[in-house]
């Protein structure tokens, strides 16, 4: 099962610059969420092959297809940010 972005604070359109929440008035993190949750327009295609950590690596589930646009039930992060 590919690897998705979590559902939290940290991912929300909801969260302000200064961590603020606009929903609920308070400072949050990434350890919470809501059901008021929505995701971040900008991070929301950003999987496929291009930002797998497998690309071009021997533990690609399919080196033969794997390109940017594709993406497998194994994709995994490039690169990870807290
Ligand atoms: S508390 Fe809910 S609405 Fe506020 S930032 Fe977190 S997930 Fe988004
Ligand atoms: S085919 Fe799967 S494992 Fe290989 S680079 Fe693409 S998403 Fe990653």
């Amino acid at each position: 099962m590919a690897i998705r972005l979590g559902n939290n604070c940290g991912n929300c359109d909801n969260m302000m610059t200064d961590q603020m929440c606009k929903v609920h008035g308070v400072k949050v993190g990434s350890h919470y969420t809501c059901d008021s949750f929505e995701m971040k327009l900008e991070l929301n295609n950003d999987r496929d092959c291009n930002t797998c950590l497998r690309f071009q690596r021997e533990d690609c589930a399919n080196p033969s297809k794997a390109a940017p646009g594709m993406m497998c039930s194994v994709w995994a992060p490039l690169s990870v940010s807290a």
